[in-house]
C-alpha cells in the first residue's frame, strides 16, 4: 500500500497536469455514479491527506464537489488510457480538451460529493505528516494514548497521526531502537521519532526516491523493510519477521531483537535519539530538515 509520501507526490504531479482544465467528458465505471456527468466542471486542485487523494471541482453557479479516493492495495491513477488495461478496470476516465485523459484504475474507494462534506472522508484523520502544518505535540499525545496498541499498530492507524504505511512502521521502530511490539503508551521518547517521521515522508515525497537510508541504489534504500532472512545492518543479528495473520495490526512486520529488544525482554522502551541521529545521517536532505525545522518540513500543501 502506497505511503502518505507516495500519495502527495501523486497529488502534485496530478495538480501540474490537470488543475485549471475543464472536463469535457467523465465516464465513471462505478455502480452509485455510473450516470454522474462531470463535464463543465474545471479541477481546481489534487491534493492529499494523509493517503487519501482528494480532487476539488468547480463551476460558475455549481457548488464545489469533491472526487475523494483511496488506492489501499490495487487502485492507481494513470494521466492517459493505459495499454492493455480492460476499460472495466477504469472506473473513472477524466477528459480533458487539449490533455491525455485522467483515469482511476481499480480504485477500492471513491466517491464524488461535496466539497464541504470532504470531512466524511477525511475528517478522522490525525496530523497529516505531508501537510504544511503538523501538530507533532497533538501526534505524540496519540500514540502515547493508544496505550496498549503496540507501535507498530499505532504508527499505522491514521487517526493518530497520517501518512505513514507499512515500510515507516517498520523502518521508524528500527531506526529508534524500539520494538513494533512495545505498548505504545510506554514507549518513552516518541517525540523524536516523530520529528523524524515529520522530516522523512515530506523529503521523500518532495524529491523522491523514496528511501529511509538516503541511499537511492536498489536494494539499498531501507534499513529492514523486506529484507526478511538477513542480518541486522547494524549488528548483523538476523532479522526476525512475523507474517501477517500472527501480527495484531495484521501487516508483514520485520524487527531486529537486538536493536530492539521486546515487550518480554524490558519494562521500558526508549526512542534512542543518538541512533536515530546516526540513521538518519546519510539521509542529508532529511538530517538537514530536521536540525532546521523541528515541527515545519519543507511541503508545501494545498489544503484549505
Ligand atoms: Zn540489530
Amino acid at each position: 500500500m502506497p505511503e502518505g509520501d507516495t500519495i502527495r507526490r501523486l497529488a502534485d504531479r496530478l495538480h501540474r497536469h490537470v488543475s485549471g482544465r475543464t472536463i469535457a467528458r467523465s465516464v465513471f465505471r462505478h455502480n452509485r455514479y455510473a450516470t454522474r456527468d462531470l463535464a463543465g466542471l474545471r479541477i481546481d486542485v489534487v491534493d492529499a491527506a494523509g493517503k487519501h487523494l482528494l480532487m476539488r471541482l468547480s463551476a460558475e453557479g455549481r457548488r464545489p464537489i469533491t472526487i475523494h479516493s483511496h488506492l489501499r492495495m490495487s487502485g492507481r491513477w494513470s494521466i492517459g488510457l493505459p495499454p492493455r488495461t480492460p476499460p472495466w478496470r477504469r472506473r473513472i476516465e477524466l477528459w480533458l480538451p487539449d490533455a491525455k485523459p485522467l483515469v482511476g484504475i481499480d480504485l477500492p474507494v471513491l466517491d464524488v460529493g461535496p466539497t464541504a462534506d470532504e470531512h466524511r472522508w477525511v475528517g478522522h484523520l490525525g496530523p497529516d505528516l505531508c501537510a504544511t502544518s503538523f501538530d507533532g505535540d497533538l501526534a505524540v499525545a496519540n500514540l502515547r494514548a493508544a496505550g496498549s496498541v503496540p507501535l507498530g499498530g499505532a504508527l499505522l492507524d491514521q487517526r493518530n497521526l497520517a501518512g505513514i504505511g507499512n515500510l515507516y512502521a517498520v523502518e521508524l521502530p528500527f531506526m529508534a531502537g524500539v520494538s513494533p511490539w512495545f505498548p505504545s503508551g510506554r514507549v518513552d521518547g516518541l517525540e523524536h521519532l516523530v520529528a523524524v517521521a515529520r522530516a522523512l515522508l515530506p523529503v521523500n515525497a518532495e524529491l523522491g526516491p523514496q528511501t529511509t537510508t538516503g541511499n537511492a541504489r536498489r536494494g539499498r534504500t531501507h534499513w529492514i523493510y523486506g529484507r526478511r532472512g538477513r542480518p541486522c545492518p547494524r549488528c548483523s543479528t538476523a532479522l526476525q519477521v512475523a507474517r501477517e495473520s500472527d501480527v495484531p495490526w495484521g501487516r508483514v512486520t520485520t524487527w531486529c531483537p537486538r536493536c530492539q529488544p521486546g515487550p518480554d525482554a524490558v519494562d521500558h522502551a526508549h526512542v534512542d535519539p543518538e541512533r536515530l541521529r546516526r540513521l538518519v545521517a546519510g539521509h542529508r536532505l532529511v538530517a538537514r530538515a530536521l536540525g532546521r525545522s523541528g515541527q515545519h518540513g519543507p511541503r508545501h500543501s494545498r489544503s484549505g
